[in-house]
């Protein structure tokens, strides 16, 4: 049995979503800018997919979606088009994000720090939450961005966005929110929300990899990234991935209808419960950052004595795929902020394995990875060197 348990990473496309692909590949292939019947045969597929995004987040009529190629470039064009209209080109320079971002965030934070840029950094609280009221106590005069994501890929906490939102509205300062995790998962209203800025990647919801969406409140229009043709109303040149944009739409669809997140929020959420609490039964297992406020799909256990990387060697010998925590950050888990967000346990920063699920995943994949899990356990703690010698009260206590 192949089980995969890595959605946050990636998701497979759906297979409807797919079949509203495929013409647009070698059939309908006319650039949609043409003046000519091949141009144009792809515009009422296009339109529809559109309106599937603007209902996905309830988005406004009036205001911009752009398709992106990703979340990572959406951030991008957000953090660097206020860079360039309110800190170069105005009187602002401070911008407030979190310490667990998605290094779409952070790194392109860093970058703007490189050039003189102030960037707030908020902390989250051993819970792996955010408290809204902190964004209100770290806002100044000359802040020009507040940046915080709807949900974390690691733990799958969802932070407080609607609160954040108001805050920021009050206090006339634009909100974006990194919601690539947060899609198909929880509800999503920008209106609601108070968002200005809204991000998100096809492929964390069923959908193409290698397309994505930037959401633009009416009157928050940023330079743009990239510069060409009038693409996109002249907000992202460059000619549009058509079959991946239909795609992106379709998966939407699919995606943030009121049944399937029901369905994601009772089914994805009782297996990804059912193969939590399996492992929670074994002792010096924690769940990091604890239970409340998660996406229903995603579970960041520490297990102790297991690193997480061997456990992911052993799970990937049964064909079960999962993480240890972000994959872009996998190859530097020491500096993983999220863990180091739980405090300075070297040792539980090593030992997070990241099971996400999604709504393809069934009962039998479950007891099937369960059982390795525990097998795998198992035979890890007998061979490890540390694990008999470890005070076992250090980790029960978080
Ligand atoms: C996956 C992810 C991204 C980046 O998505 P890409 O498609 O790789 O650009 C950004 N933010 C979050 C929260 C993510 O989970």
């Amino acid at each position: 049995m192949e089980v995969y348990l890595d959605n946050n990473a990636t998701t497979m496309v759906d297979p409807e979503v797919f079949k509203e692909m495929e013409p647009f590949f070698c059939h309908i292939y006319g650039n949609p800018n043409s003046l000519h019947k091949f141009g144009a045969g792809t515009h009422p597929k296009m339109v529809e997919a559109l309106n599937y995004l603007y209902d996905g987040i309830n988005a406004a009529d009036e205001d911009d979606i752009i398709v992106t190629a990703n979340a990572t470039e959406s951030n991008n064009t957000v953090l660097k088009g206020i860079w360039i209209d309110k800190i170069l080109n105005g009187n602002k320079n401070h911008i407030i994000t979190s310490e667990v971002e998605h290094p779409a965030i952070t790194a392109t934070c860093k970058f703007l720090e490189s050039q003189g840029v102030s960037v707030t950094y908020l902390p989250v609280n051993e819970e792996g939450v955010l408290d809204a009221a902190q964004v209100k106590d770290y806002i100044r005069e000359d802040t020009a961005l507040v940046s915080i994501m709807w949900a974390n890929n690691e733990t799958g906490k969802i932070f407080p966005i609607k609160e954040i939102g108001q805050i920021c509205k009050e206090a006339g300062i634009p909100f974006h929110t990194d919601a690539t995790q947060a899609i198909g998962k929880v509800p999503v209203d920008v209106q609601e929300c108070n968002v200005n800025y809204l991000s998100l990647s096809a492929h964390k919801f069923h959908g193409p990899k290698g397309v994505g969406a930037l959401y633009v409140q009416k009157g928050y229009t940023l330079t743009p990234l990239l510069h060409g043709g009038e693409q996109m109303g002249g907000h992202r040149a460059g000619t549009v991935d058509v079959a991946s944009m239909i795609g992106m739409g379709f998966a939407m669809k699919l995606a943030t209808s009121k049944i399937a997140l029901a369905y994601e929020n009772n089914h994805v959420r009782k297996l990804r419960d059912k193969l939590e609490n399996a492992i929670l039964e074994i002792p010096e297992t924690l769940v990091i950052g604890g239970k409340e406020n998660r996406t229903p799909n995603t579970t960041l256990i520490s297990i102790r004595g297991v690193e997480g990387e061997s456990m992911l060697w052993d799970l990937n010998q049964k064909t079960i795929g999962a993480s240890t925590g972000s994959a872009c950050a996998s190859e530097d888990l020491e500096a993983n902020p999220v863990m180091n967000a739980f405090g300075s346990d070297s040792e539980l920063a090593h030992t997070g394995v990241r099971f996400s699920l999604s709504r393809f995943n069934t009962e039998e994949e479950i007891d099937y990875a369960i059982e390795a899990i525990k097998n795998a356990i198992h035979r890890l703690r007998a061979i490890s060197s540390s694990y008999a010698y470890t005070p076992k009260d250090h980790v029960s206590e978080l």
